[in-house]
């Protein structure tokens, strides 16, 4: 097994989560399934917080790459604070009892019915994306008789090389503040009566693979904060540096968690702000599997595909970013290798898990695992092609508890009605 895989171990040929047998959990629960690690989505944190020991940083999880109120829970009961993108995540990260002045809030259309509710929560910050949505903060404090935190957010022309999709940190991209165009607009905010503009925010993009990224977004945020200070500005006191910190799917390296935390807290130190941060997928990610059973190899002439009960709707990324998977079977024993598509039962040539992969022969009624799938999975799911989405558990010890209901056929219609107009009886 990886190492990059932790709380995932064969024992006697058997895949385990922590102390449970996976095998089991899925007989219990069904499949497809998420199997998330209480295990390693703490060490996780843990180690990222010990990396930033000594210095006053707050680490806000990204509630998007996985935002079960169970797994945010773990994390709050570690100290993690949340980094939110809606009112939906607000109301998970409240639920599973995270501090709300650990509370950051990012997205670039924020509502206003988002943002008072925000405000009445008392978040860290609103990480503003543009001067409309500034105004529209400060409309909202001003109704509320307060005064919004608020961090503006920095593109710093820095480009993470990573998916189209996920880039964020570069000109031309939808988020942020032009950091050329930045020095006036903070100005303008600072004078606003209703505004507390209490520092910077950059999130390069996901996944960031170099520290020199890192570095030279830096090296951007500590040369605008000493600018914006030389311009007057007595308010800024939190640099948010975002998150994006890589994980091993295939043959990729963590960053060297140490080298990251130097970087960080270098730059804060330069210029004497607490620093915030957003990792997502680094805790996440490698901290869950989803289970899928085989229901038919098909053999064509040109191919092999082993078609399993679990597809795109469940977990898009192999399809949506072409991202690549580890699966391997939950029970091991001697078998040949052979090459083969791993698909699920979706109607679109897009909905694949696995093309040409090497794999033991997998028979009909096993089960197999899909690593690295705690982050960006179930999220990302949909009920395309009318598919309850998969539910979801968690292992504490050797014990597997579920965090999520499978959706129920009845949920795919729950809100849906057909016009009296379009019933029998009302044709013209
Ligand atoms: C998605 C997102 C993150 C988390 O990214 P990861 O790669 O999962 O760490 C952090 N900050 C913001 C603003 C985001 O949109």
């Amino acid at each position: 097994m990886k190492e990059a895989f932790e709380g995932f171990a064969y024992r006697n040929g058997e895949l385990y989560c922590d102390d449970a047998p996976v095998a089991e959990i899925c007989e219990r629960y069904g499949t497809p399934l998420y199997i998330y690690s209480h295990a390693a989505l703490t060490g996780r944190f843990r180690r990222l917080r010990e990396a930033f020991s000594g210095v006053d940083a707050t680490i806000c999880y990204s509630v998007k790459s996985n935002s079960n109120i169970a797994v945010i829970r773990a994390l709050a009961q570690e100290g993690a604070g949340a980094d939110i993108v809606s009112v939906g995540e607000l109301r998970r990260a409240l639920s599973a009892g995270v501090d709300p002045q650990k509370i950051v809030f990012a997205g670039v259309g924020k509502t206003e019915a988002e943002i008072a509710e925000a405000l009445d929560a008392g978040i860290l910050a609103f990480a503003v994306e543009s001067a409309p949505e500034a105004y529209a903060v400060g409309r909202a404090a001003e109704k509320a008789g307060k005064r919004a935190p608020i961090t503006l957010r920095i593109n710093p022309d820095v480009d993470a090389k990573t998916h189209r999709h996920t880039t964020t940190g570069k000109k031309g991209v939808k988020f942020g503040v032009d950091i050329d165009a930045a020095p006036r607009l903070f100005k303008e905010l600072e004078n606003h009566a209703h505004l507390d503009v209490c520092g910077a925010h950059i999130h390069l993009g996901s996944p960031v693979t170099t520290i020199e990224a890192y570095e030279s977004a830096m090296d951007k945020a500590v040369a605008l904060i000493a600018k914006l200070r030389d311009n007057g500005s007595r308010s800024l006191r939190l640099l948010n540096m975002g998150g994006g910190l890589p994980i091993v799917y295939k043959d990729e390296t963590e960053l060297d968690l140490n080298e990251y935390a130097r970087v960080m807290m270098d730059g804060a130190a330069k210029v004497g702000c607490r620093l915030a941060l957003e990792p997502g997928r680094y805790i996440s990610g490698n901290s869950g599997i989803l289970c899928a059973r085989v229901l038919y190899r098909k053999e064509t002439g040109h191919k092999t595909f082993i078609i399993v009960d679990g597809a795109m709707n469940d977990l898009i990324r192999p399809s949506f970013y072409g991202s690549w998977h580890e699966i391997r079977p939950v029970e091991l024993r001697e078998r040949e290798i052979e090459t083969v598509d791993v698909v699920g039962p979706i109607c679109e040539s897009g909905d694949f898990l696995a093309k040409d992969r090497s794999l033991p022969r997998m028979e009909a009624g096993e089960t197999l695992a899909i690593f690295s799938a705690g982050a960006y999975g179930f999220v990302m799911s949909s009920n395309y092609n009318s598919r309850p989405r998969a539910a979801e558990a968690m292992t504490i010890g050797g014990e597997a508890l579920l965090i999520r209901e499978r959706e129920t056929l009845d949920d795919l219609t729950r809100g849906e009605r057909i016009p009296e107009i379009l019933l029998d009886g009302k044709e013209s």
